[in-house]
């Protein structure tokens, strides 16, 4: 058989890669000029990083299987991480129980609700019971409004932007019961994330080198601008500038928007289901810095007047060393489609972000900055609202020899390196029964 695959980030090559090792013949499109998707990478300061923060939970098998199958297991670093929480013209540690009981954003009747309701979520293994319910909803009632207005509540709109209060309960559990079994087991243990010294740039390199060596086409730059149906049947991907690659099957990896433009002939019932869904745009405007802005690796930010919702410096999980001395600081946003962020340039989007570092660092001036950068993807999170898996699109489409992988489709986990791995593990077992 040959498989067409359209979208070359890490579902895209996985999908690739795995039919390939089953003997299958292989073409990959990616319409960006490079290859990683969500995990692209970009270089700073001699090294590589990638365009949005990224690091693994210890949970993360699927991933950190492929990466050892790459023969890059050595290259993984598991490190302790310094999370924080912007609050109220403060900054408070956010990691273990002891940093919970000295959270002043909160008093402290509210800590212990916030620490019981963690313990109990950890516990719940039975998500389904959380279908029909709001996160926003279940957090009011047993954690109370305090904390919901203080600390979830913020967090929940920073990611879903007016749509927090659609989101599902599903989501906020999975959140806290898989980011825990990152601790391996004890309650005061700290928790410890996973990079891949060089970025995971290396494991998509890695992937498309295996492809292109036993003779695959992998092409970045290369849109498809439609899915040829013939007889009923997929049968090719026409690509941008006129080409067509004749295939037996084609596996789309792309976002839902980009698949409905791409097969328009999908019936309505189908098209209906990958409408439905919405999706936050991701944007990280990423700064080298001369210095340091605070001691935290993933600092939360609760504070309405700030315009980000994460300023998340990298140097402080993996050392200045590895890119040229400069510390590295992205501010992170995830914003409906109709957001102004979505439409300004790096110099607005600067005007509009820096003048508030002063509040997490009152030392921080413009002369810091080394180099900056701005990515955005349309497709950054999509919006998981209640009984949401009753209305998951099928893998199979209704189009034979048409399949669907995308981050719409991973439930009730979260979008991510390791569910996409999984979920090109699938599409491959799936397309090629
Ligand atoms: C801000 C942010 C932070 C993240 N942090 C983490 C983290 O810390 N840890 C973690 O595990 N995960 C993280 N993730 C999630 C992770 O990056 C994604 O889940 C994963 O990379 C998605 O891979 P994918 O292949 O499913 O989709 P994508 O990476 O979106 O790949 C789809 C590809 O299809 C391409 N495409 C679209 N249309 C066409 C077309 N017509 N023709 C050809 N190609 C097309 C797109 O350009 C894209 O490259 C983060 C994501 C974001 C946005």
């Amino acid at each position: 058989m040959k498989y067409g695959i359209v979208g070359g980030g890490i579902a895209g090559l996985t999908a690739a890669y795995r039919l390939q090792q089953r003997g299958h013949e292989v073409a990959l499109f990616e319409a960006r000029p490079q290859l990683g998707g969500q995990a692209g990478t970009f270089e700073v300061g001699g090294n590589r990083l990638e365009v949005f923060y990224h690091h693994l939970f210890s949970g993360d098998s699927d991933v950190i299987g492929l990466i050892d199958e790459m023969g890059l297991g050595e290259r993984m670093s598991w490190r302790e991480s310094k999370v924080g929480f912007y609050h109220g013209g403060r900054i408070d540690n956010f990691v273990t129980p002891g940093d919970l009981l000295r959270f002043g954003a909160v008093s402290p009747i509210d800590r212990v609700r916030l620490g019981l309701v963690g313990l109990y979520l950890r516990r719940q293994k039975d998500w389904r019971r959380y279908e029909g319910l709001t996160a926003q909803e279940w957090i009011k009632k047993w954690a109370g409004k305090r904390n919901y207005d203080v600390v979830w509540g913020p967090l929940l709109r920073g990611k879903f932007g007016s749509r927090a209060g659609d989101v599902s309960m599903v989501w906020f559990w999975g959140k806290i019961f898989l980011r825990f079994a990152s601790r391996g087991g004890g309650v005061s243990q700290k928790e410890r994330l996973g990079y891949l010294m060089g970025s995971f740039g290396l494991l998509i390199d890695a992937l498309a080198d295996r492809l292109r060596q036993a003779g695959a086409r992998v092409e970045a730059g290369r849109a498809v601008e439609r899915i040829v149906v013939e007889e009923g049947r997929a049968s090719g991907l026409q690509l941008a500038g006129g080409e067509t690659v004749p295939c037996d099957a084609v596996i789309a990896t792309v976002p839902n928007a980009a698949f409905l433009e791409i097969a328009p002939f999908l019936p309505d019932d189908y098209a209906g289901l990958l409408r439905k869904v919405q999706y936050q745009w991701a944007s990280a405007l990423v700064l080298a810095l001369k210095q340091s802005l605070s001691p935290i690796y993933w600092l939360n930010i609760s504070d309405p007047e700030i315009p980000f919702v994460g300023a998340i410096e990298h140097t402080n999980y993996i050392e200045p060393a590895q890119y040229g001395g400069l510390n590295i600081l992205y501010l992170s946003n995830y914003v409906e489609e109709s957001s102004p962020v979505v439409g300004m340039s790096i110099d607005e989007l600067s005007d509009y972000y820096l003048p508030h570092l002063t509040k997490i660092n009152p030392a921080f001036s413009r002369d810091w900055i080394v180099d900056r950068w701005l990515f955005k993807d349309p497709a950054g999170q999509p919006v998981i609202t209640t009984n949401y898996g009753a209305s998951i699109p099928s893998h199979e489409t209704p189009v034979p020899g048409l399949y669907l992988a995308n981050t719409t489709q991973i439930y009730p986990e979260d979008r991510g390196l390791n569910y996409s791995v999984r979920l090109g593990d699938k599409i491959a077992s799936i397309a090629a029964a």
